[in-house]
């Protein structure tokens, strides 16, 4: 498994016949409630509302048979919708209580849904089965390198527009974007600082990083992109060589970040898609008077999460 910066280049021309880049914007309010100035890159306006549309589109754009993957949320539809795009079969193993309707979503797309497994990780030993059985491809939503190829596009059109960035904050599940993140600045950027931001209740990604090697740790987050209980081999191993600094936020600075991009920032994220902006607002010395981008990585949020974003009323 390798994964290099000239496999970004090639991801992005694969890309541009399929996906407009998408829009980064700064606004006014935000910047003042921050303190920094503050660039959100729009991910969440995709056709599938999250950024892992780039990376399913890279691995699919060459392959000629079916897929089977095991995710809950964003890879899931994104594996869906790319392989509703080249006309390619794709398998996906969700866990028996896995959301209804991010089951249909992906079902809308054409994919087959198999539930199967009490949690993702029985889910995966699924999905490895059901791979083996058919012959088809298994997909690791973490350790796949035309993923990451994918999702490096993300920072080659911020780092082309914005080279003079000081930072950019990016949320990690299984660290394919951070990865990703840190070797496309380490090529267009070098001052550029990386900064990957988990929930403190689902640690495991920052954890595997301080500590030098993929570990397990317990999986509590409510914010459905950032629940991962396991470190990922290929991206921590790019990780442990460009990464600047991984921090972690509770899930109520979450919260907080999705109110304010909302009220701020005219979007509508989910929580993994306003991590970025908390980590920035959890730490605002850091950042005080700097140009940082913010990767709003998705916008599928539930009905469970848009109630939260009212904020309770007067007692
Ligand atoms: C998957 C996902 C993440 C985490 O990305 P990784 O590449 O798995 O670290 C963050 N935000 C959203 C919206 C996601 O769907």
């Amino acid at each position: 498994m390798d994964f290099t910066y000239a496999s970004v280049r090639a991801a992005a021309a694969t890309i541009a016949g399929h996906l407009p880049p998408t829009p980064m914007w700064s606004y006014p309010v935000l910047n003042a409630t921050v303190g920094a100035t503050v660039l959100v890159k729009h991910e969440n306006t995709h056709p599938v509302g999250a950024f892992k549309a780039r990376g399913a589109l890279n691995l699919l754009s060459t392959a000629t048979s079916g897929t089977v993957t095991y995710s809950t949320g964003n890879h899931a539809q994104s594996m869906a919708w790319a392989s509703h795009l080249f006309g390619l079969p794709c398998t996906v193993v969700m866990p028996a209580g896995a959301n209804p309707a991010k089951a249909a979503a992906v079902r809308a797309w054409g994919a087959e849904v198999v539930l199967a497994g009490a949690n993702l990780g029985e889910a995966e030993s699924h999905a490895v089965e059901l791979a083996e059985r058919t012959g088809q491809r298994l997909v690791s939503p973490g350790d796949t390198p035309e993923l990451l190829a994918g999702v490096g596009t993300i920072y080659q059109e911020i780092l082309t527009a914005r080279p003079d960035l000081s930072a950019i904050v990016v949320p990690v599940g299984s660290g394919t974007g951070a990865a990703a993140a840190a070797v496309v600045a380490h090529e267009l950027a070098p001052g550029c600082e990386i900064i990957a931001v988990q929930s403190a209740s689902s640690s495991a990604g920052h954890d595997s990083w301080r500590t030098g090697a993929p570990c397990t740790r317990p999986n509590h987050t409510r914010v459905e992109g950032l629940a991962t209980g396991r470190g990922y081999e290929l991206p921590q191993q790019i990780l442990r060589k460009h990464l600047a600094d991984f921090v972690l936020v509770s899930d109520d600075r979450i919260t907080e970040a999705q109110r304010l991009l909302a009220t701020a920032a005219h979007t509508l994220a989910e929580g993994a898609g306003a991590a970025a902006l908390a980590a920035v607002l959890d730490d605002p010395d850091r950042f005080a008077g700097r140009t940082v981008a913010v990767v709003c990585t998705g916008g599928n949020a539930s009905t469970s999460e848009l109630a939260a974003l009212q904020p309770a009323g007067p007692s």
